[in-house]
């Protein structure tokens, strides 16, 4: 069996410096997350044993300290928490923060604010949060229920992939023949590398493994990605997710990580594969006696 790995893959560096800032600012003060620092489960375990607080509520905050996360919150939101009281830390990643100042902008030069991107997640709640009436799309029907404007004012979640995104804009443009589409592409360069990387893997794969958060909107777009150009796709958490019986000795398997999956995690699928290609060569070896690595965000 043979393994390779994306050329990009795992932690981006909006991810990597939330989480030092956390660790380091929970060091000094009692520190309460608002929403899940990362869509992982692992790192998000981590944190709480390190005394981190995590709380979706702003009404369960009991610390001084309230740590906005990497994916950005709105002015009405970060006012609410002010008025309670709460020194905020923002660890809001600047490219979320970029998708932000564009949408304000749009929406200055007199464009009706519209989202390309998954209604409800975290990162979108912010960006619409200071918009009235602004309208998340994500599929070609979203985009026919739209009323007709005289102008549209488009960016993305950072995490779409943006082939979709381009394609969205396009149709919007076609369906609103007479509106102006004015469009800034939001898509971060991290997501945009991750999903080029997982496509020219995929293709050159019998299997593809998929490290990531469930919740991971970018782990989620990365197995549909895969998919696209490889028939076996499997999505695991960790290491311990994965199944012996998904591979072949003659495998050529690829392996490519979500945005909030740590290094750990990632050194640990890869080991149990390489454990996995090595009992095919060895077959006394029983893979359920082989070590397991142990989790330590980097
Ligand atoms: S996925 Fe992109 S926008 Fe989100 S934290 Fe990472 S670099 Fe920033």
């Amino acid at each position: 069996m043979k393994l390779l790995r994306a050329d990009h893959l795992g932690f981006c560096f909006g991810v990597r410096d939330a989480l030092t800032l956390a660790q380091t600012e929970a060091q000094r003060t009692p520190v309460t997350v608002l929403g899940d620092l990362v869509h992982n489960q692992t790192v998000l375990a981590d944190l709480r044993e390190r005394g981190i607080r995590l709380e979706r509520e702003l009404s369960a905050v009991t610390t001084d300290t309230v740590m906005i996360t990497a994916h950005g919150t709105s002015e009405r939101r970060l006012a609410e928490v002010r008025a309670r009281g709460h020194h905020i830390i923002e660890a809001t990643c600047p490219l979320v923060r970029h998708a932000h100042e564009s949408l304000a902008t749009l929406v200055k030069q007199g464009c009706h604010p519209v989202v390309i991107g998954q209604k409800g997640h975290v990162e979108v709640v912010g960006l619409t949060g200071d918009f009235d009436g602004c309208d998340v799309v994500l599929s070609e029907a979203d985009i026919d229920a739209l009323p007709a404007r005289p102008c549209f004012g488009v960016v993305s979640q950072t995490t779409q992939p943006v082939a979709r995104v381009r394609a969205l804009v396009d149709y919007l443009r076609r369906r609103f023949p007479q509106s102006e589409v004015r469009f800034r592409d939001t898509v971060c360069q991290p997501t945009k590398q991750r999903q080029s990387a997982a496509e020219s893997l995929a293709r050159r794969c019998d299997v593809v493994v998929v490290i990531g958060g469930a919740q991971s909107n970018n782990t989620r777009e990365l197995v549909a990605t895969c998919q696209r150009h490889c028939r076996r796709v499997h999505h695991v958490q960790l290491a311990a997710d994965l199944r012996r019986d998904w591979f072949h000795p003659d495998d050529t398997v690829g392996v490519t990580a979500g945005t909030s999956t740590p290094d750990s995690v990632i050194a640990g699928v890869e080991l149990t594969l390489q454990r996995f290609a090595e009992a095919w060569e060895s077959p006394r070896v029983p893979v359920s006696t082989l070590p397991q690595p142990e989790f330590a965000v980097a």
